[in-house]
């Protein structure tokens, strides 16, 4: 399960940042979340929740997702447009010189400690 394997690097990276900075408890966790990050929120969310009762700093952290647009940009024409909508040929100019510039990662926005 590929969600097991993101949920388990970000608690592994936050549970160090809390031991170096003494942390006692982190409270709340928010995350970027990218639309073609093939992360899917339910399994993401329940993975989470089982492991974070591993952790030593986040038994009671509660999950923010913020869902990121995924955009593609089209060198050809210079335009961005929606990942999702289109895919990669450019809905403007059928030019297949597009690359991903938003939407494929994880990424850790903010994190409430105690
Ligand atoms: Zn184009």
């Amino acid at each position: 399960m590929h969600e097991l394997g993101i949920v388990v690097h970000v608690i592994n990276q936050i549970e160090e940042l809390s031991k170096k900075n003494n942390v006692n408890k982190v409270v709340e966790l928010t995350l970027e979340v990218g639309e073609v990050s093939g992360v899917v929120k339910e399994y993401f969310v329940d993975a989470f929740e089982w492991a974070k009762k591993r952790t030593e700093y986040m038994k009671d952290c509660k999950l923010n997702l913020v869902i990121i647009q995924g955009i593609t940009y089209c060198e050809d024409c210079k335009k961005t447009y929606s990942t999702t909508e289109y895919g990669k040929e450019c809905p403007y100019c059928h030019g297949p010189h597009t690359y991903l510039v938003t939407g494929r990662d994880v990424m850790i926005k903010n994190v409430k400690v105690e």
